[in-house]
Order: structure tokens, then C-alpha cells, then sequence
């Protein structure tokens, strides 16, 4: 028995960061290396936050030459204990390459597991709606690559008989041969009427289908300016698109869209996004830390029986506060009487998280909504404790002060983002990204401050659009000098997915 750890040959899906499976995450969180192929997306790797990550384009920059600095990097890794992941697009097994790194392990002495991933046809067939099989139009289904030049001699497909193939042919890396395979095929007796489709992307919202009968997709492929990574897919089955083609109806498909939230929170919002097919990137422009200080917190939780409300105007602020608590030593009975406030519904779900239920939510969620109702409820000479952000607006606490006594405790600290993702800043230049939402004034402020004039002068000139979470947002980018394209109407993520889904 071997006492290296087992290397990991995982496949990662097509594409869509739903489509890894249960134990591809498995693998990734526990992983201490992960050897990704430059075709996995950024949000697969986000299941593996504390491994170090190496594309293989950095390893070996052309693909000819990269197998065996592959494995040696994957060997030399495990060997020295680590946990490697090896993690390819698609399915390993699948024109992966995947069993020649499976051979070396073995003939080095390394134990391997493989994981399974959906292959690209098949992701393809969902997400483009091209059934690969039908009872009524195919009986089978050959996955072939398009990789080796059909006219030459040493080409190990016989193109004669895949033209007579009964059934739907699906062509992996065939996009630079297109003209030479449709040809070869063609002139084999396959008929050129056959129905036939190219998928780029497949399972992103950047996915794009181009039909065309066998003998017209090259031409239409050209005209359509597609690209790889792309399929071919050949047969009657693509006529089902017609009415399968799911993914391409929905409202946000192909748009793309810029989450600026911390990283931490981004999930909610980039995961709403991919299920209405857009195609999200995340540039975190805040950042959310621990207080330099937690002496006033310490005070504060410590004599909580002196108060009579509790007041959170954030998610963040709940999460900081109760976990403080719970780090004092202390637990729920602390709160023992508190009336609870919460300045909205994802604010009070957090709450709910830890089994609390807030005594008071306003019909707006926003700062002055929060005051104007607190002062409803509260008695002169009650004590109202507000733990938030150590920047943000001073609202709550300025209208209550003259009622009552406020203390405000900044439970955790609000600081904008030092890090910048250049390739997403390049795609904001480029007038690649549409859409960018903003989530709070204070993202707002950061995230124009941080940008440079092409980015600017593309959200004056309405090729960025802004979409803002509320009013006190869009004052905000008012006071910087740009405008909003759109504001929504209930201040919450989902008011801002319909905000944007009403401007489409
Ligand atoms: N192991 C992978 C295939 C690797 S070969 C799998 O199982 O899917 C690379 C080829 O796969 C590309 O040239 C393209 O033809 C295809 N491919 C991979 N991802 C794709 C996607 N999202 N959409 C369309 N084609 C894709």
C-alpha cells in the first residue's frame, strides 16, 4: 500500500458551475493543489478557496508541449504529500487525454481516483436543445474528433464509414477542420440536407447555436463570426431545437453582467444570474474585516440587559455581532429581552439563521424607513443598541438620538477592495460587460473611484449601464456625476435581478 495521497483526475462539466458533481466538489475542498485546464471556469474553482491554483497554459504555454510538464508537476506534487486535483473541461475520458495521465500514475506508484464529469456533447445536447438520441430520430450516438485532417493518410477515423453512421454525430475540436470534415462527409454519401449545428460555449450564457443544413454550416459558421470552443452536431435530432432550446429563452441570456458585493456574498446574486442564462463576472469592490478593536463590541454584548432594541441595518452586521457573542463565551440567552430591528428581509433571514425573529422589519428597506418606524415603537427613556458598519450613513442613530439614548458599536469594517481582477477590468474597457449592478452607496463610490476614463466614459456614454439596489444608491452615483439606467423597486437582490430583467 501506497502511503502517497491519491491524485484526483476530476472532470469539471462544460462549462455552467452547476453542472460539477457532488464529489468533483469533494475533491476541490479538500484539495491542496489544483491543476485546472484553461477552460474551467472561475466560479468551479471557487470550490477549492484554500488550494493553490495552476492553469496548465502556465505550466507549458504551447499544447503540444505541455503533457509532460503535467505530469511531473502532478507526480512531484504527490509525491512531496499533496493533495493534488487534476481538473479537466468536461470528462477526462472524453478526448481528455485524461487515461495517459491515469497510465503514468500508475507506472510511478501514485494511487488515482477518476471523476466523472458531464462531457461537452452532452452538455450541449441539454443546454442547446439537440436530444443526441430520440426514439423517432436516432438510435445512436458517436462522439468524434475533429482534430485529425480527414485527407490525410494516418487519420485513424474512417470518415466513409462515419457518413453511414446510423445515428447523431457529434464532432469535438472540429471547428478549424469544418470545411474539410463536412467535405469529407459529403463525399462520402452523407446527405447534405442533414440537419446540422455548431455550439459555442455550450451551458454558458455566452453559449450561441448556428443551424444549417450538413453543406451550408461551414458558410454559416463563418458568417456567424463562431468560434471554438465549439461541437458539431449532425443530424435530424437538431430539428428538435426548435422547441427544446430551453436555455436561449430565458430573459437575461447572453448578457453580461458585473457583481460588484464582496466576494463572501456575491454567491446569492451570481448564482440568480446563471439560472436567467446571463453571464456574471464578479469585481469585488468592498471588502468586509474584522474591527481593529473589539473592546466597545466586548462592552456592549457584556451589558446587552441595559438595552431594550437591538438594531442590525445589515447581514454582515448580524453575522459579526452573533458571532462575537458566541466567541465571548455567550449564547441566545444573552438577549434575553431585546426587542429585535432588522432594516430588511435578507437582514431578518439571517437572523432567522440563528434562530432569532425580528421584532420589526419596515415596509422599505432603507435607513429612514428603519428610524421613522423605530420611532413608532420605542418609549422615551428606552436604550437602543445599533451594531453596523464603521462607515455608512448615520440615519438611524441621528433620528433616534433626540428620542432615546443610541449607542452604535461597528461589529465589523467596511473597506474597499485594494485587489483588481485586470481580466474583468479589461472586459469593462473593452464594452464587453453591459450590466453592472450596485448593491449599496458604498460599492457605488468604490467601484467609480477605482474605475479609469474608458470605463467611465463608457458608463456616460450608456454603454455600461448602471443598475442600482435603491435611491440612496443612485444619489450616491448622482452625486459622483453619472446616472443610473435603472433603480430598483424593492431594495433587495431580487429587486435588482427584476430591475435589470425590466431594461432587456
Ligand atoms: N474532455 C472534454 C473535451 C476536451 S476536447 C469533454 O469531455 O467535454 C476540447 C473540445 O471540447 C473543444 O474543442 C470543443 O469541441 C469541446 N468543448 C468543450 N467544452 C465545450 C463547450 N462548453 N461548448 C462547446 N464545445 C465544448
Amino acid at each position: 500500500m501506497s502511503s502517497l495521497p491519491t491524485v484526483y483526475l476530476v472532470g469539471a462539466g462544460p462549462g455552467h458551475p452547476g453542472l460539477l458533481t457532488l464529489r468533483a466538489v469533494e475533491c476541490l475542498q479538500q484539495a491542496d493543489l489544483v491543476l485546472y485546464d484553461k477552460l474551467v471556469s472561475s466560479l468551479v474553482l471557487e470550490h477549492a478557496p484554500a488550494a493553490e491554483k495552476i492553469c496548465v497554459a502556465e505550466i507549458a504555454p504551447h499544447h503540444d508541449q505541455r503533457v509532460v510538464p503535467i505530469h511531473e508537476a502532478m507526480i512531484a506534487a504527490a509525491r512531496a504529500g499533496r493533495r493534488v486535483v487534476r481538473l479537466k473541461g468536461g470528462d477526462p475520458y472524453v478526448f481528455g487525454r485524461g487515461a495517459e495521465e491515469a497510465e503514468i500514475l500508475h507506472h510511478a506508484g501514485i494511487p488515482f481516483e477518476v471523476v466523472p464529469g458531464v462531457t461537452a456533447a452532452v452538455g450541449a445536447a441539454a443546454f442547446a436543445g439537440i436530444s443526441l438520441t430520440h426514439r423517432a430520430f436516432a438510435s445512436a450516438v458517436a462522439f468524434v474528433t475533429g482534430h485529425e485532417n480527414p485527407h490525410k493518410p494516418e487519420s485513424v477515423l474512417d470518415w466513409n464509414v462515419l457518413a453511414r453512421f446510423p445515428g447523431t454525430l457529434v464532432i469535438y475540436m472540429g471547428m478549424s477542420r469544418i470545411d474539410r470534415i463536412v467535405a469529407a462527409l459529403v463525399s462520402a454519401g452523407k446527405d447534405p440536407q442533414t440537419p446540422a449545428a455548431a455550439v459555442h460555449a455550450a451551458t454558458l450564457g455566452l453559449q450561441r447555436t448556428v443551424t444549417a443544413t450538413l453543406g451550408d454550416l461551414p458558410q454559416r459558421v463563418r458568417e456567424e463570426g463562431l468560434t471554438a470552443p465549439a461541437l458539431l452536431l449532425i443530424g435530424e435530432v437538431v430539428k428538435l431545437r426548435r422547441e427544446l432550446a430551453w436555455f436561449e429563452r430565458r430573459p437575461l441570456f447572453g448578457k453580461r453582467v458585473l457583481v460588484t458585493r464582496p466576494r463572501h456574498q456575491a454567491g446569492a446574486l451570481v448564482q440568480r444570474l446563471l439560472d436567467l442564462g446571463a453571464v456574471p463576472y464578479v469585481l469585488p469592490t468592498v471588502e468586509i474585516r474584522d474591527p481593529p478593536d473589539w473592546a466597545p463590541v466586548d462592552q456592549a454584548i457584556r451589558t446587552l440587559q441595559q438595552y431594550d432594541w437591538l438594531v442590525f441595518t445589515s447581514a454582515n452586521g448580524v453575522q459579526a455581532f452573533l458571532n462575537r457573542l458566541e466567541k465571548l463565551g455567550l449564547d441566545l440567552r444573552a438577549l434575553g429581552k431585546l426587542q429585535i430591528a432588522a432594516i430588511g428581509p435578507k437582514t431578518a433571514e439571517t437572523l432567522l439563521g440563528f434562530h432569532l425573529r425580528a421584532d420589526l422589519v419596515p415596509a422599505r428597506f432603507q435607513s429612514e424607513d428603519l428610524a421613522a418606524e423605530l420611532l413608532t415603537r420605542i418609549k422615551p427613556k428606552q436604550r437602543v443598541l445599533l451594531a453596523r458598519a464603521d462607515r455608512g450613513r448615520d440615519v438611524v442613530r441621528q433620528q433616534l438620538s433626540s428620542v432615546c439614548a443610541v449607542e452604535q458599536i461597528a461589529v465589523y469594517w467596511q473597506v474597499d477592495a485594494v485587489e483588481t481582477d485586470e481580466e474583468v477590468m479589461n472586459a469593462l474597457r473593452r464594452g464587453e460587460i453591459e450590466f453592472v449592478t450596485l448593491t449599496s452607496a458604498n460599492i457605488a463610490r468604490s467601484l467609480l473611484e477605482r474605475l479609469d476614463t474608458t470605463c467611465l466614459r463608457r458608463i456616460q456614454a450608456s454603454e455600461i449601464k448602471l443598475v442600482s439596489i435603491s435611491s440612496v444608491t443612485t444619489a450616491e452615483v448622482n452625486r459622483l456625476g453619472y446616472k443610473v439606467v435603472v433603480e430598483a423597486k424593492e431594495a433587495t437582490i431580487e429587486g435588482v435581478i427584476q430591475a435589470l430583467i425590466g431594461i432587456i
